[in-house]
């Protein structure tokens, strides 16, 4: 912990303006005001007053009196004061059985103590980034500057392990197929865009945004927040743009890999790296289906991860096919503006209320997230814990469940009965729309969405959803299997990703000539912790097979684990002069067998649902089976006896 001047300049900063500090103060959350108090006191009589009144971690599931809130607000201005005038030392991080009680009061729950070490480190209360990987014996700088690492897109994942090779001094360069960074942050522009997790947990550990403007952002500003990152830390000129990947080949004579790629002016060349990082996503190639008749469609079509921007919806009558993520949200906002939305439903989701999805953040919040030092910290666990594994147990199969075809469990039948409530409270007038949107399946089956007011818009008089299965398309509009045409001037296709097809279409060939894609087929891709696999040495992947969450967390939490673990090869093969380094098969195996025991016991190898998080044979392959806290383990430390090494050339 900094106890720096730095540290009493922020106090002086924060109470500079005794008045500007009570107006932040009034919009601030109690929980996170609160441990930072207890944090700055050490008063515990205090926590015990409140405590009661912080009945789960999100803001709006507190009770807490005004009076009480009052106290706390008074007394955390005394102590800001009293730091400020460098009146007491510190503040340290309170020892593990305050720190453990503070925890559990901020959020209102239990908080196991196995979490402690975790969430230290997520809210980055340390003076340095615990994830950042140290050199042990740093190599010459001659060693250094003939690594070269590749890294594939430059999105989310990219940028942040480009960021993170950048401060050890590794060489990078990473390709990018479209013209900036942001990957699907730059791609996805349909309407109504937007993050479903909360977004001051929802970034990087080590690059707090305090602006956010709402709790959950849209596109355009997800976007700009990984552009100043890209800028920060200036990523940019490590990348070459307009550039795609085709392939990468491993030479085992020199153990390089050989990577294809194509630039604007079409041409192909080959590069050479030591190693390869994936970071293209798993949700990056959009699925259209393959409905007869489409090439046939007058108006326009196209998919929402590639909406057309030319498209005038204004008075337009408009089919969207899908009721996921996407459809959930471009609905609702395009629907007042076009004539009639038809929206074709295969399967109903489920969908759950945040009163913060469309909340914009106060003024006083955001200058309390920037001022009041630790703030931010208390606020990023608040979120990390609303958000993190308090699912993972409900998302477990009871064997002895009566109703399995309906819920897993009793704490699953009770989210079943809360979101049915949820659905009848919005439309429980219309009996038949209710008959549609209530899924048989238990909840958690396929993603859990946000309601987006999917249930206004449906009540919409311009608005009609229609479950009955599309048969063709014709000039006209969309004609389903019951006879019926319905019009349409534009079709807008929310249907997905091709998520089961890992890396495609790029053509990945490890030792032997041997290809990813023959090894995996055309859906079961699997690796080593997601991240490598035997016979591909120095290969990475970051968000690869069975590293999406589908329970809950911040999917850039699971890519600051795998940056880490992906250093720590690199660096175990730099300092070691490793030419190369191989995922052994038997831990690739034995792993494999794990998440493939853990998924048949959880919710997502449900055989009443259908998701893009399992394959054609059912085998969950997107998804990690395991809580936030057990990855974070198993990444923490990568472990050289997995590996088969190479002595260098
Ligand atoms: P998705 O969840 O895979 O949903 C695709 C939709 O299209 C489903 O309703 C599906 O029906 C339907 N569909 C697919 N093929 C069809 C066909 N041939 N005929 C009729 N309907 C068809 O895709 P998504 O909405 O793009 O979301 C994918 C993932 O991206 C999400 O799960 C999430 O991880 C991420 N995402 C997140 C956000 C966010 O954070 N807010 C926003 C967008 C996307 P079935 O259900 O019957 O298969």
């Amino acid at each position: 912990m900094d106890h720096s001047s730095g540290l009493l300049a922020a106090f002086g900063r924060a109470v500079e303006d005794e008045t500007r500090l009570r107006w932040a103060l009034e919009s601030a959350d109690i929980a996170p005001m609160l441990m930072v108090l207890v944090q700055l006191t050490g008063d515990e009589a205090i926590l015990d007053e409140v405590a009661p009144f912080i009945n789960g971690p999100w803001n709006f599931m507190e009770t807490v009196p005004a009076g009480l809130k009052a106290k706390v607000r008074d007394r955390l201005v005394l102590a800001l004061q009293d730091y400020a005038r460098g009146e007491r030392n510190g503040p340290g991080i309170p020892d593990d059985r305050l720190l453990h009680r503070m925890m559990e009061a901020g959020v209102g729950q239990k908080v196991s103590p196995e979490y402690i070490p975790l969430i230290l480190e997520e809210m980055g209360v340390h003076d340095r980034d615990p994830r950042t990987v140290d050199w042990r014996h740093r190599p010459s700088p001659e060693t250094l500057s003939a690594f070269k690492v590749v890294i594939i897109g430059a999105g989310l994942s990219g940028i942040g392990v480009a960021i993170k090779l950048r401060e050890m001094g590794i060489p990078f360069t990473i390709y990018e197929k479209n013209e900036t960074v942001g990957g699907t942050w730059f791609e996805n522009t349909y309407p109504g865009c937007g993050v479903d997790t909360p977004n001051h947990f929802f970034s990087f550990s080590f690059e707090p945004n305090h602006d956010w403007t709402h709790h959950f952002s849209k596109r355009d500003e997800l976007w700009r927040y990984l552009e100043d990152c890209a800028d920060r830390y200036d990523i940019r000129r490590h990348v070459r743009f307009d550039t795609e990947v085709s392939a990468a080949r491993y030479d085992e004579a020199s153990a390089r890999w050989q990577v294809t790629i194509k630039g604007a002016d079409g041409v192909e060349r080959t590069v050479q790296a030591n190693a390869v990082i994936t970071a293209v996503g798993q949700l990056n190639r959009p699925f259209t289906p393959d409905i007869p008749g489409l090439a046939t469609f007058a108006g326009r079509a196209f998919h929402t991860g590639a909406w057309d921007a030319g498209a005038d919806l204004k008075g337009k009558r408009v089919a969207m096919i899908g009721t996921g993520a996407s459809g959930m949200q471009a609905g609702p906002s395009i629907a007042a503006d076009v004539e009639k939305l038809t929206i074709f439903q295969r399967t109903p989701h489920w969908s759950v209320h945040n009163p913060n999805y469309h909340r914009s953040v106060e003024d006083g919040k955001k200058w309390a997230l920037k001022n009041i030092p630790f703030y931010d910290k208390w606020y990023r666990f608040q979120l990390f814990w609303a958000s993190a594994d308090g699912l993972h147990d409900s998302l477990q199969i009871d064997p002895s469940w009566p109703t399995p075809e309906k819920s897993l469990n009793a704490r699953n039948q009770g989210f079943r009965d809360m979101l049915e409530k949820h659905i009848r409270d919005q439309i429980g007038d219309d009996p038949e729309l209710l008959a549609k949107t209530i899924p048989a399946y238990p909840p958690y089956g396929k993603r859990m969405l946000r309601d987006n007011n999917w249930y206004k818009t449906l009540k919409r008089p311009n608005v009609e959803l229609v479950n009955d299965r599309i048969d063709r398309v014709v000039p006209t509009g969309i004609v389903t299997k019951d006879g019926r045409e319905h019009p349409a001037d534009i079709i807008v296709f929310a249907t997905g990703f091709q998520a089961g097809r890992v890396l495609w279409p790029m053509e990945i060939e490890g030792r032997g000539g041997e290809s990813l894609r023959d090894r995996w087929g055309e859906d079961d891709p699997r690796a080593h912790l997601g991240m490598t696999a035997p016979g591909f040495p120095n290969f990475f992947m970051i968000y690869g097979p069975n590293t999406n969450l589908g329970h809950g967390g911040s999917i850039i939490f699971h890519t600051e684990c795998q940056v880490r673990y992906i250093l720590q090869c690199l660096r175990e093969m730099l300092e070691n002069g490793h030419a190369s380094m191989e995922c052994r098969p038997e831990p690739y195996d034995a792993y494999n067998e794990r998440v493939d025991a853990a998924h048949r016991k959880m919710v997502w190898s449900h055989g009443g649902v259908g998701n893009w998080y399992k394959n054609a044979s059912g085998r969950v392959i997107a998804n990690s089976p395991w809580r936030l806290v057990d990855y974070w383990k198993m990444t923490a430390e990568m472990d050289p006896t997995e590996f088969a090494f190479e002595p260098g050339r």
